[in-house]
């Protein structure tokens, strides 16, 4: 990680927090590892790039459904799914600072490639092979104790109210796509789906992520954007070809540069997974995964029907075929969305003598998509029309109405929340400034060029449409 790069997840955290997008997690209590909250217009921009995602996925495809499962699922499905027994990262401590350390992404970052299906032997095999290139990114010494495979299921009380619950634990969910699996035969009996079909959710997943590096680009409690379709096996290849191009495009259309993405193909795959390919963003500190498209052969519904005892195949209605579909996962987070789009937008410009900070959110995901100012917030004239003009916009856009300080002050601080228009009513508005020719126009000022227009209040609404 180069300082200069450090610097800009720096400033982009400091904005978030500054403005009210991201807070750290009970901060008065000094902070939760890990966890964090999204404030005022984080919790608008999460919506925007939700909608955008249901809309890519669900509302643009006839024969792709949405879910919402339960966060808490019998324990039996991460049973079957793989995780009580393999969904863990290799830990290790320094012996100097005692600082929890990956020890895969160390390895990694010393150029050495640590395999996902490596046992705890491999690990710590290849880990003291290297040692003396593994240093602990805290304290900078290399004395680390041996790896452990330490799951990363997070485990609850609930419903258990005898025995110990460490023994007996139900699960926070670790990853949303068990809810659709599960949901498979429910969805087929109770709409009028036909294979090929998806089903798409959008929920909180729960991991007990060993380092908490990087803001919200690794949380212990974040969210994930899952799409799971189900296919013929003889189509899996082609539809999952057509998804990476689908899943592709759609970073492009949310004003994302085709040089900050990557792809990054997969090797040494678990047996299920026949192809696996990441799409990865250009974070401040590198290329990484955003979102991760597999292939996953009958695996899931297999599993299922075998630890459920409940037949999970499909029989097609027209060539009478049974046969458990295969399928083709897209999964992403909402957080790592978030921050690739606030990456993407965070903007420094020099504006004379000054630097201007503005966040270029495309005009879809933007909190707030009109502001508007009276001039003077002591003169009721101009505050009643700049209420009216609130009141008319509020139907069709995300509107903010700011009357805190002077217009350069206001401008600022929309350019730092990433508003495209503002709007300022003034003297001249209200028939009331030296210039009467433009009397029931204001001002609309351009986020991106800085500049402004007079456009008359009844065109306002087909100007911003
Ligand atoms: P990583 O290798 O970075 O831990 P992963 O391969 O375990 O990620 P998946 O299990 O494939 O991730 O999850 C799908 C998506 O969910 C990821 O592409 C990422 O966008 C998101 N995601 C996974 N873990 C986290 C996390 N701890 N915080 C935020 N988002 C996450």
């Amino acid at each position: 990680m180069s300082e200069e790069k450090n610097d800009v997840l720096e400033k982009i955290v400091s904005l978030c927090k500054r403005r009210g997008f991201v807070y750290p997690s009970s901060e008065i209590y000094g902070g939760f590892g890990a966890v964090y909250d999204f404030g005022p217009y984080g919790v608008e921009l999460a919506r925007n790039i939700r909608e955008a995602w249901w809309t890519a996925m669900v509302r643009d495809h006839e024969n792709i459904v949405g879910l919402d499962s339960a966060i808490f699922m019998h324990p039996k499905v991460w049973e079957a799914s793989g995780h009580v027994s393999g969904f863990s990262d290799p830990l290790a401590e320094c012996r100097k600072c005692h600082t929890r350390v990956r020890v895969d992404h160390l390895l990694e970052e010393a150029g050495v490639f640590a395999d996902e299906k490596m046992t705890e032997t491999e690990i710590n095999a290849l880990f003291s092979e290297n040692k003396e290139k593994i240093v602990c990114p805290k304290c900078g010494q290399k004395d680390f104790t041996e790896a452990k495979a330490f799951n990363l299921l997070v485990q609850s009380n609930l419903g258990n109210f005898t025995g110990d619950w460490t023994k007996e634990p139900t699960y926070l969910r670790g990853e949303t796509c068990q809810g659709i699996y599960v949901n498979f035969k429910n969805v087929l009996d109770s709409s009028r789906v036909k294979v090929p079909f998806g089903i798409a959710q959008i929920g909180k997943a729960f991991r007990n992520e060993i380092t908490a590096r990087q803001f919200i680009f690794r949380k212990r409690e974040f969210e994930q954007m899952e799409m799971q379709y189900f296919v013929h096996p003889k189509q899996a290849e082609a539809v999952y070809e057509e998804w990476r191009v689908k899943r592709f495009q759609y970073y492009l259309d949310l004003g994302i540069k085709k040089e900050h993405l990557h792809w990054h193909q997969h090797e040494n795959l678990v047996f299920y997974v026949k192809v696996a390919w990441d799409i990865e963003y250009k974070f401040p500190f590198g290329f990484k995964e955003l979102e991760g498209i597999h292939n996953r052969s009958d695996y899931d519904l297999s599993q299922h029907s075998k630890f459920s005892g409940v037949d999970l195949s499909y029989r097609d209605p027209q060539t009478n075929e049974k046969y458990i579909p295969w399928i083709v996962e897209t999964s992403v987070g909402l957080d790592r969305t978030f921050l690739a789009v606030m990456t993407e937008a965070y903007t420094e410009e020099v504006v004379g003598e000054d630097t201007r900070i503005v966040l270029k959110f495309p005009k879809k995901l933007a909190p707030v998509q009109v502001a508007i100012f009276p001039l003077m917030k002591n003169k009721p004239e101009l505050v009643e029309k700049a209420r009216k003009i609130f009141t008319m916009l509020k139907k069709n856009f995300r509107v903010e109405f700011d009357d805190n300080g002077n217009v350069g002050k206001r401008y600022r601080r929309q350019d730092e929340i990433g508003t495209p228009y503002c709007v300022t009513v003034d003297f001249d508005t209200i028939g009331q400034g030296e210039d009467k020719t433009i009397e029931g126009t204001v001002t609309v000022r351009d986020r991106d060029t800085m500049e402004q227009t007079r456009v008359k209040i009844e065109e306002l609404e087909k100007y911003f449409l």
